[in-house]
């Protein structure tokens, strides 16, 4: 039989069929996933084979293969820093949401998620939410910042979780499709997600649980089904996820508008900062390319430690 992992809670795996059948999964035997040493063998989002094992009068799942993944984002391991942890598969988009002010999100931040989510491979839509509350030269800085991002290809919406207005777009992004929600504390996510399904009520549930747990109980990712054909992977507990691992000569890579131009830079392996002949500075000096973009580039080159935090990025 196939399924999709619905929920992981340590050794269990919910897993439902096409049909809309849930089995409760466990897996036989040891798991490696090629390229990464994982706490975690399965996540949720998998797609994975099991048959059916009765044990008295119940009946479970033991799972036998996992499909290759399409993507998956991680989080260094809390208890193992050599290890990851991996928050889902087959992620089909997540979307960032972005405010001007309560919270402020910074375009430093907005780039790092960015080269996260390109090196992971998983689209991101960018939502600046709020609209309802920003006077004229606020409206006239998103315009600005979503013709940046548009122009670069990433998608982008202005939307207000709050009064509803464009949440019907956000919905039509979703069909078919498996989504994440992310963003700095207070920029709407779990008023969006309420607008968008107002049955499903996660983050509410997800305080009052967390309080009964207390802080340092591992909390796991879960997949909804929505109403109208759409998924939501929700990550209660998980604070976020951020960089690992990444060479310094990757991260223009995931500069889209700068992998573009690679090719005609001198250097195969320019890293687009004291390089003779660089088209990435040849572009930015004709202001083709942002230089907001470029300081955010060269902050997360640079190395300072909070690069490669894991904590980075609430969802
Ligand atoms: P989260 O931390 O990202 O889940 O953010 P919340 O959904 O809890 O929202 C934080 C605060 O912002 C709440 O007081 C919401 O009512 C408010 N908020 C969220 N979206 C909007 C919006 O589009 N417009 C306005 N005016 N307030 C909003
Ligand atoms: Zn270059």
């Amino acid at each position: 039989m196939k399924g999709t992992v619905y929920k992981s809670t340590g050794s269990w795996y919910t897993v439902k069929t096409p049909e809309g059948v849930v089995y409760e999964c466990r897996i036989k035997g040891k798991f490696r996933i090629k390229g990464i040493k994982s706490t975690n063998p399965i996540a949720v989002g998998d797609r994975v084979s099991f048959e059916l094992e009765e044990a008295g009068d119940e009946t479970y799942g033991v799972i036998h293969e996992i499909r290759d993944r399409e993507n998956y984002i991680v989080r260094r391991s809390v208890n193992l820093s050599k290890q990851v942890h991996v928050i889902a598969a087959n992620v089909d988009q997540v979307f960032l949401l972005i405010t001007l002010n309560n919270p402020k999100t910074y375009t430093i931040f907005i780039d790092r998620f960015l080269v996260t989510t390109e090196a992971y491979d998983v689209k991101t839509v960018l939502l600046f939410n709020k609209i309802d509350t920003y006077n004229q030269d606020e409206l006239a800085e998103i315009r600005y910042l979503a013709e940046l991002y548009r122009k670069i290809g990433y998608t982008c919406l202005g939307i207000s979780a709050k009064e509803g207005t464009h949440v019907d777009r956000v919905k039509e992004m979703m069909i078919g499709k498996t989504s994440m929600f992310a963003g700095n504390s207070g920029v709407g996510k779990s008023t969006l997600i309420n607008a968008i399904e107002p049955s499903l009520q996660l983050r509410t549930a997800e305080i009052s649980e967390m309080h009964l747990q207390g802080q340092h109980t591992t909390t796991f990712a879960e997949m909804f089904d929505l109403s109208f054909d759409a998924r939501i992977i929700d990550t209660p507990g998980i604070k976020g996820f951020g960089l690992v691992d990444m060479e310094k000569e990757e991260i223009g890579d995931y500069f889209p508008e700068f992998f573009a131009l690679k090719q005609d830079c001198k250097f195969n392996n320019c890293l687009h900062i004291d390089e003779p002949q660089c088209a990435v500075k040849k572009a930015l000096e004709a202001d083709e390319v942002s230089w907001s973009r470029y300081k955010s580039y060269l902050q997360i080159v640079s190395g300072e430690e909070d690069t490669y935090r894991d904590d980075e990025f609430e969802m």
